[in-house]
């Protein structure tokens, strides 16, 4: 059953999939509380994946751009920065059949060009203002519970459903259902970004 729209809100991001194995078991467990999320997408993986990518559309989850492969914003030339942010929108577009409306840089870096594109594309860029760090040695499931206890209305989590590089969204899956039951008894919700 959906929260009625003015619980108090936060928004709970996931990055860099869809990935077969981890985004069924996430949107499984939102679905469960009935909460929405928004997933940036790394172009390359959406076209790998097309049946996940719109199973989150269909749930009523967002869907954002996380640029088509995920290279690292100042590691190429401008052309090729602005392809990845151009290529990721339209691997998504053609998947979804509308544009994104929403664009997180790989690793929260922002270049200007990058931005730039994003924008003239109708994306709005956005960022997170609490993170999981759900990856590396500290990403365990304990301590993202304890990092994500802090959770507060109106903050932008980031949290990651692919396995890209470092990211450990088998420790995330373990803690998330108790999370989310956390965040509903605490009588918050999370939304998508739109
Ligand atoms: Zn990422």
């Amino acid at each position: 059953m959906p929260y009625a729209v003015d619980f108090p809100r936060v928004y709970l991001s996931f990055d860099d999939g869809p990935d077969r194995e981890w985004t069924p078991r996430i949107l499984d467990m939102l679905e469960e509380v009935g909460m929405r999320a928004t997933f940036f997408m790394i172009g390359r993986q959406a076209q790998r994946a097309p049946e996940l990518v719109r199973r989150i559309a269909a749930d009523g989850h967002a869907v954002g751009n996380h640029t088509y492969s995920h290279r690292h914003p100042w590691s190429m030339g401008e052309c090729a920065a602005r392809a990845e942010v151009r290529d990721g929108a339209n691997a998504l577009s053609e998947l979804l059949g509308q544009p994104p409306r929403l664009y997180r840089p790989p690793y929260g870096r922002q270049r200007t060009c990058m931005s730039e594109q994003a924008r003239t594309q109708g994306e709005r860029l956005v960022l997170w203002n609490l993170s999981a760090v759900d990856w590396g040695p500290w990403g365990t499931a304990g301590r993202i519970r304890r990092r994500l206890a802090h959770v507060r209305e109106n903050d932008v989590v980031l949290m990651h459903d692919g396995r890209n590089r470092h990211n450990r969204p088998d420790e995330l899956g373990r803690m998330l259902p108790g999370f989310l039951r956390a965040l509903a008894h605490r009588g918050l919700c999370s939304c998508s970004l739109s």
